[in-house]
């Protein structure tokens, strides 16, 4: 400043000097001032200059001036270059928030005050059907149109959440959304919203469970209830006593076996993946499913004339020399399951064969197939349910419990190993699991060589 006043001061005076030069002292008034009309003229210029930089806002290309304004001008280039930083820096922390929701598992939805969509994340999209482009800045009411949604976003009581059907959805394929708005700011809202579906059904399949269970078991009871009642007040003799106690026998039995299984399965569902370290010979296997097989069909049709035609697996065959890496008792349990469901649904003169039936990529089959009632096509994906039954009164009629193949699957799953089933009503079932070759090698402890092996 005090430069620029010296320099000011510097031309008045050369000014003031050159009119005195030429006219005296009104030379020198008039010199002064038409250096002064100069100097103004000339500053008018560079501000006019920088204020047209300032308009274009062309920062590269900055007017080329010095002193004062060229101070101001490097000044206000400093200052835009700070605030274009700052602003980038702000931008980019926007676009990381915005890729942060946007990875989200969640949908996100950023409402406006009015309840446009000013943004929302592809998973938001996909469960309300949204066009991320097409749909920016329209009312979420319009494009919400189930009615419960419309029920909550005009009660603007958000404490809870709201749970409608999703775009997606269809009556085989229900998908269940949960919506929750969450006001910020000044009128703003976030929404959010979450796929249910898994969580919704896992809650149903727990209430089933519970209610089958409780079902499983009263039903014993009950009856066990009604024979302690008999027992405790009619004077009956000593045959009808043993013959009550008889039946009350096979209901605490029945109830016994649902408890067996339950904890067989809760064990399964708890204890770590079987690993490769136990090997079981298959023989072993496939003996012990033949004597409890011939041993349940024995019991069976002991009371009849005609037995099984029961068909097993020759154990000294070349095929069935190998061993199979899990848990012994895991697997024992599934298989023999397979045995003992043919037996028990095959009525007596019937036939049941068991397979052992190696594969060319290295794997084995286990079949059982009988000659049983076969199975119409609508249940066998439901089989392995738990407590799933086709024939409810055979089932019973022969101790069982409903989750023997819900044991299977799961034992098998373990291992890595898959259930087949194929039936025709009428005429019988096959039972096949599959198993993988890793879990197989042969009895001398060689791993096996996949190629054709026979099948
Ligand atoms: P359960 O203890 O009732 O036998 P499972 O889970 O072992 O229960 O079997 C489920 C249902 O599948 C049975 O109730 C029965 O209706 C049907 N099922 C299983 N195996 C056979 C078979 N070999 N032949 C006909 N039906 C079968």
């Amino acid at each position: 400043m005090f430069w620029r006043f010296s320099f000011f001061l510097a031309w008045q005076l050369a000014g003031g000097g050159l009119g005195w030069w030429q006219g005296g002292a009104w030379g020198a008034a008039v010199g002064a001032a038409v250096a002064a009309w100069i100097w103004f003229f000339l500053d008018l210029l560079r501000g006019v200059r920088m204020l047209r930089w300032l308009r274009l806002g062309d920062m590269a290309h900055a007017p080329a001036m010095r002193g004062m304004w060229g101070e101001a001008v490097e000044r206000t280039r400093r200052l835009v270059r700070r605030q274009e930083d700052r602003a980038q820096e702000s931008q980019d922390r926007l676009q990381e928030i915005l890729a942060a929701l946007q990875a989200s598992p969640n949908g996100v939805v950023l409402l406006d005050r009015e309840g446009r969509i000013e943004w929302c994340n592809q998973m938001a999209a996909t469960q309300f059907g949204f066009d991320a482009q097409r749909d920016a800045m329209q009312s979420i009411r319009n494009l919400v149109r189930d009615p419960e949604f419309s029920a909550y976003y005009a009660a603007q009581d958000y404490a809870h959440d709201v749970v409608i059907e999703g775009r997606s959805s269809t009556p085989s394929r229900p998908v269940r959304i949960s919506v929750q708005l969450h006001p910020y700011g000044d009128g703003r809202s976030l929404l959010l919203s979450r796929d249910i579906t898994a969580l919704e059904q896992a809650e149903a399949m727990r209430r089933d469970f519970v209610a089958n269970v409780s079902h499983e078991i009263r039903t014993p009871l009950t009856v066990l209830m009604g024979f302690v009642e008999t027992l405790q007040t009619l004077p009956l003799n000593a045959e009808e006593r043993s013959r009550y106690l008889g039946m009350m026998a096979q209901q605490a039995s029945r109830m016994q076996s649902v408890v067996q299984d339950l904890l067989t399965l809760s064990r399964l569902e708890g204890s770590p993946l079987p690993g490769m370290g136990e090997w079981t010979a298959v023989p072993v296997l496939l003996q012990r499913c033949e004597e409890e097989g011939r041993a349940l069909s024995a019991l069976l049709t002991q009371s009849q004339q005609r037995s099984h035609d029961l068909q097993f697996p020759d154990l000294s065959a070349p095929e069935v020399a190998l061993d199979i890496a899990g848990s012994l008792p895991e697997l024992q349990s599934a298989l023999s399951n397979l045995v003992s469901n043919a037996v028990r649904y095959t009525p007596a003169g019937g036939r049941i064969e068991v397979r052992w039936q190696p594969q060319n990529d290295g794997g084995a089959v286990f079949s059982v197939r009988d000659t049983g009632p076969g199975i119409a096509p609508e249940h066998i994906p439901r089989l392995t349910e738990r407590f799933y039954r086709v024939d409810r009164s055979r089932s019973r009629e022969t101790g069982g419990t409903g989750l023997g193949l819900a044991i299977v699957k799961h034992v098998l799953q373990r291992h890595g190993a898959a259930l087949e089933i194929v039936s025709v009503l009428g005429q019988g079932s096959t039972f096949s699991v599959r198993l993988p070759a890793s879990r197989l090698r042969c009895s001398s402890g060689a791993p096996l060589n996949s190629g054709p092996a026979g099948s």
